[in-house]
C-alpha cells in the first residue's frame, strides 16, 4: 500500500465464501459419507484464492486438498493449513526432501523417477506417494502393470517411501458420450487390482473431477477431486443439464465508472476508430482492459456488462486498462459496472462469458490476473 488512505482504482473480484462452502456440502450430499473430498485449489484457487477457499473448503467438509505445483502445496502449508494435501502434477526428483519436510503426498509415476529421488531424500519422515495411472488422459501416469509392479517393489524396499493412493484421471467424463469413459475406467480397475494384490491395502483410490462426482456418483472409490464445480462452475455447457445439485457460482467482477459523456452522432472511440457512434450517445469509461485478463474478444464478441440492472454493450476496442461501453441514458461518474455477476434481476455468468470468448468455464477465473484484487464477501459466518 502506498499511504494507508490510498483507494486505488474501483475494480475489483468479489469471492464469495458461502457459495464455495454451500458447492462442497452439495456434492457431499451425492456421495456417501466415507467418501472423501479433496479440494482442487491449483492456479491459485482457478483465479479465486487458493488459501482463502482452501480454508472455506476444509471448513465446509473437504479433508484433502489438491494443487498442481509443489510450491503451491508449499504456500498453503506457510499459510497454516495443516489437511492432507497432493500434488496432482509431476515434481522434479531433486524437490523430493522438500515434499518430505513439508509433509506434503505427491504423484509419482515412473520407476526411474523414484531410483532418482531416492538420493535425495532424507531419512524421515517417509514421503507419502500416489501411484497415478494413464487410463486414457494421454497426459502423465503409467501405461503398464509391469511399471506399476516394478514401481511397488521400490516403494515397498524403501522405508522413506509409503504408498498411500492409486488414482488416475478422465478425459471425457463432462461429454454425453460415455464409451471413453467406461473404457477408462475398466482400465483403472484392473491396476487398482493389481496393485491390491501387490501392495495390500491402499488407503486413498480416486478418480472423480467434478464432472464424475456430479454426474456418476457412487461410483468413485473413496476420494473425489472436487475443482471447478466447487467454484459453482459447470465443467461444459453441453451437460449442464445433468448435474443433479444447484452450484452457487463464487466469483464476480465488478468495476465503477471513470468517466461519462455524450457524444455526437460520427464520434468514433479507441484505438482504430473502430465504432463510430451512429446517434447521439451516451458513453462510460471503465478502469479494467486486457493487462487484467479482461481480453479485447470480449467486445468484439458482442459481450455485455451490466449497469443499473440493464445491459450495455462493450463499444470499440478494449485497451489495455481501460474500456468503452455504451450507456442507454446518463449515469452518474463512479456508477457500479458488473461484468460477471447480478444485477437486479439481469446477470452475466462466467459460462456467458466463456462461450462469447469460445472456450471453458476454467479460463475465465484463471485469467482475471492478479492486478486485479480479491474481496471475500461472507468470511464470517
Ligand atoms: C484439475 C484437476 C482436477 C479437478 O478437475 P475439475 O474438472 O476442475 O473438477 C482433478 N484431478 C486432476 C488430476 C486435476 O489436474
Amino acid at each position: 500500500m502506498i499511504v494507508d488512505s490510498y483507494r486505488g482504482r474501483d475494480t475489483w473480484i468479489e469471492i464469495d465464501v458461502k457459495a464455495i462452502a454451500s458447492n462442497v456440502k452439495a456434492v457431499k450430499t451425492l456421495h456417501h459419507p466415507d467418501v472423501h473430498i479433496m479440494a482442487v485449489v491449483k492456479a491459485d484457487g482457478y483465479g479465486h484464492g487458493a488459501v482463502t477457499v482452501a480454508r472455506t473448503a476444509i471448513e465446509a467438509g473437504a479433508e484433502w486438498v489438491g494443487v498442481a505445483l509443489l510450491e503451491e502445496a508449499v504456500e498453503l502449508r506457510e499459510a497454516g493449513i495443516e489437511a492432507p494435501i497432493l500434488v496432482l502434477g509431476p515434481i522434479n526428483p531433486q524437490d523430493a526432501s522438500v515434499a518430505q519436510r513439508y509433509r506434503i503426498s505427491i504423484t509419482v509415476f515412473q520407476s526411474g523417477w523414484l531410483t532418482e529421488a531416492g538420493s535425495y531424500l532424507e531419512p524421515e519422515p517417509p514421503l507419502h506417494v500416489h501411484l497415478k495411472c494413464d487410463t486414457g488422459m494421454g497426459r502423465i501416469g503409467l501405461t503398464d502393470g509391469q511399471t506399476l509392479l516394478d514401481m511397488i517393489k521400490i516403494l515397498k524396499a524403501d522405508k522413506r517411501f509409503e504408498m498411500t493412493g492409486i488414482f488416475t484421471h478422465l478425459a471425457t467424463a463432462d461429454e454425453w458420450e460415455s464409451d471413453y469413459l467406461s473404457r477408462q475406467l475398466t482400465a483403472f480397475q484392473s491396476y487398482v487390482q493389481l496393485a491390491k494384490e501387490t501392495a495390500g491395502h491402499i488407503p486413498y483410490v480416486h478418480y472423480s473431477n467434478s464432472a464424475a462426482s456430479l454426474r456418476y456418483p457412487g461410483n468413485d472409490y473413496n476420494m473425489i477431486r472436487f475443482g471447478i464445480s466447487m467454484y459453482g462452475l459447470v465443467p461444459a455447457i453441453e451437460t449442464a443439464t445433468d448435474i443433479p445439485v444447484s452450484l452457487k457460482p463464487a466469483m464476480s467482477l465488478h468495476s465503477r465508472l471513470t468517466h461519462v459523456k455524450k457524444v455526437q452522432p460520427k464520434t468514433s472511440i479507441s484505438y482504430g476508430a473502430t465504432y463510430i457512434a451512429s446517434e447521439e450517445e451516451w458513453i462510460g469509461t471503465v478502469p479494467i482492459g486486457y493487462g487484467d485478463g479482461w481480453l479485447r474478444a470480449n467486445a468484439t464478441n458482442g459481450g455485455e456488462v451490466l449497469v443499473e440492472g440493464e445491459r450495455c454493450p462493450m463499444i470499440g476496442r478494449i485497451c489495455m486498462d481501460q474500456m468503452m461501453i455504451r450507456l442507454p441514458a446518463e449515469v452518474p461518474i463512479g456508477t457500479k459496472v458488473t461484468l460477471i455477476g447480478k444485477q437486479k434481476r439481469e446477470e452475466i455468468s462466467i459460462e456467458e462469458v466463456s462461450e462469447r470468448l469460445s472456450t471453458i468455464t476454467y479460463e475465465i477465473p484463471c485469467t482475471l490476473n492478479g492486478r486485479i484484487p480479491r474481496m471475500y464477501t461472507n468470511l464470517d459466518s
